[in-house]
């Protein structure tokens, strides 16, 4: 990445701009609340997109099955952080070529073998040209981050992942650049600069704080921008129909060029701000809205999840025609929090809530992500409390994501370093993780605590991930299949059926430290409705094996069921109850 080549870009970008301006100044300066058939009409100087008809189902000319299924309803990702993943060249900075070698971990493509983890996706954080170590501030969105690698690698990358089944989505920061983006630089420059637009500038001080009561107006020589995250995070002026026009353009440019199959959206409630209202606004869904409109018309299958750090019910409002699907904060907490206080009632409330707020299936399940201290320490690196909330989420209806090293339990506790330190592959010098100085050492338990050890270990996490993952993918009820919950009379069992067609799968925890006899499981729903007790075969897929079948009563349900007549600690136990 030279100078020369961000002066380019600039002097680009500023061209477009310019072109943009002239046909804005004509125009409303609504942008951000047109519909997306509206901002159609709107003339422009770039290609105008395909018409949005394409994509109602009206007017599709070839049928389409009735349950249309979404590749990543059968999907497992797992959030890699280049930088801390695995270093190829020995520089103590993890890159392409070094996610590449190590590939075969995540998934070799084989589907005779067991021991890769058996991910289908990879969710990539930030990999374009950053100043930072972590890349969300982004200087040039259309180059891969030198330190990482270049497009070629990147596009060796793709065409790697896709020989062994891996879809890949990137990070995608369209709420704001880094400082040292050309953009800012020149808008920074004064009143007259040609990207002056491209950020929100004020004279004076607006003087009010952001959601978190953080200061959000920066003082500059030349007025105050706003920045949400930080100074060093200037907020983009997506009002600014130039502005969504380049967002448009990258957004194109990493599906057609780069190939990748969707994106994960950074923070995407603080879009657009109206004044002090910043989180969520009319303008931020509105603008989300032709914003799926491009990236569907550039590639229908292309799946986009949002960061929206809300509850359940301001997180589902951007499902649908703005995202494909949401994180699920709320679960992850309840069920962290419920793993650790060995009680099911708060993790079966949030389940529920879920399950009855979004379309089914369409949101990211995960225990905690990058920006969150690790499950590990959360969990007080109890290994049986870890498994246990690994099994909640991969047996749980939604998309699961796995944050990097937490299957083999990595532990980590803010600053934001120490919860992205280096993968632990083995007890070598750096965790294996590089021959050179690694960017920020290994956590110290690497020695006891790496993939090595624990791969050959069918009792370890890495095991259980491994188990659970093979299980998800064989098994399509606990992938896109219903989920109900059992009820039961003991405050640390926790049980919920998944049903698919004919088959119907039981997963029945018990969060306490004690053994637990006195329990009994109820269904009142009648998801058994007209199947004899005696055709049901019930047969252990993970844990305690065999287990013995309910008897349906006459609705449909059953009353007193009890599998095993005890469940060890800490237990998880996955059951078959199939149709002979
Ligand atoms: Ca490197």
């Amino acid at each position: 990445m030279t100078r020369m080549f961000l002066l380019v870009t600039l002097i680009l970008t500023v061209i477009l701009s310019g072109c943009q301006s002239e046909g804005e100044e004509n125009g409303e300066e609504t942008a951000v609340t047109t519909t997306s058939a509206q901002a159609n009409i709107t003339p422009t100087s770039k290609p105008t997109i395909a018409p949005t008809d394409t994509l109602a189902p009206t007017v599709i000319a070839t049928p389409v099955p009735e349950t249309v299924t979404n590749w990543w309803d059968d999907t497992v990702f797992y959030e890699v952080f280049v930088r801390s993943y695995y270093d190829s060249d020995g520089d103590g900075v993890g890159d392409i070529n070094g996610l590449i070698e190590r590939l075969d971990y995540l998934n070799d493509g084989d589907p005779a073998t067991t021991d890769d983890l058996g991910v289908t996706g990879i969710w990539l954080m930030p990999i374009m040209e950053s100043p930072s170590y972590h890349g969300y501030d982004v200087v040039d969105y259309y180059q891969v981050d030198e330190e990482y690698g270049t497009e070629e690698d990147f596009k060796r990358l793709m065409a790697e992942a896709e020989k062994r089944g891996i879809k890949v989505i990137v990070d995608l920061v369209l709420n704001h650049t880094s400082a040292q983006h050309p953009w800012f630089t020149d808008a920074e420059a004064g009143e007259d600069a040609v990207a002056r637009d491209w950020y929100v500038w004020e004279d004076e001080n607006p003087g009010w704080a952001g959601p978190n009561g953080q200061v959000v107006w920066h003082e500059s020589p030349t007025g105050y921008y706003y920045g949400v995250f930080w100074d060093q995070m200037p907020d983009l002026n997506l009002t600014n129909e130039a502005t969504t026009d380049e967002m448009h353009t990258i957004a194109r440019y990493w599906l057609e060029e780069m190939g990748v199959d969707g994106f994960r959206l950074d923070a995407i409630k603080y879009l657009v701000a109206e004044g002090d209202m910043q989180v969520g606004t009319q303008s931020t869904h509105a603008w989300m809205k032709e914003f799926y409109d491009v990236y569907k018309e550039t590639n229908p299958e292309a799946f986009a999840v949002g960061e929206v750090w809300s509850p359940t019910f301001e997180a589902v409002k951007y499902v649908g025609d703005e995202v494909d699907a949401t994180f699920e904060f709320d679960l992850a907490e309840a069920i962290l929090s419920g793993v650790l206080s060995k009680k099911a009632d708060p993790i079966a409330r949030a389940q529920r809530k879920v399950v009855e707020t979004y379309p089914p299936g369409q949101y990211g399940i995960f225990l905690t992500n990058h920006d969150q201290n690790r499950v590990m320490t959360r969990l007080l690196e109890d290994e049986n409390r870890a498994k246990l909330a690994a099994t909640l989420l991969l047996t749980s209806p939604g998309v699961p994501f796995v944050y990097y090293g937490e299957e083999i339990g990595q532990v980590g506790a803010k600053p934001d370093e120490d919860i992205r330190r280096p993968l632990q592959w083995d007890s070598s010098e750096n965790a294996g993780f590089s021959i050179g100085q690694p960017w920020r050492e290994p956590y110290e338990d690497f020695e006891e605590r790496n993939i090595a050890v624990q791969m050959d270990d069918p009792d370890s996490l890495l095991s259980h991930y491994r188990d659970l993952i093979r299980l998800r993918n064989e098994h399509e009820a606990l992938r896109t299949g219903d989920w109900t919950q059992v009820e039961t009379n003991e405050s640390h069992t926790y049980a919920f059926l998944r049903h698919h067609g004919d088959e119907f799968i039981l997963v029945l925890v018990n969060l306490g430290v004690n053994p637990v006899e006195e329990y009994e499981l109820m269904l009142d729903e009648g998801i058994f409705d007209g199947i004899a007790s005696d055709s049901l075969q019930a047969v252990s897929l993970y844990g305690q094996e065999n287990p013995a079948g309910p008897t349906i009563n006459e609705s449909g349900g059953f009353i007193g069921y009890r599998p095993f007549t005890s469940l060890p600690p800490q237990s998880n136990v996955i059951i078959q109850l199939s149709i002979d």
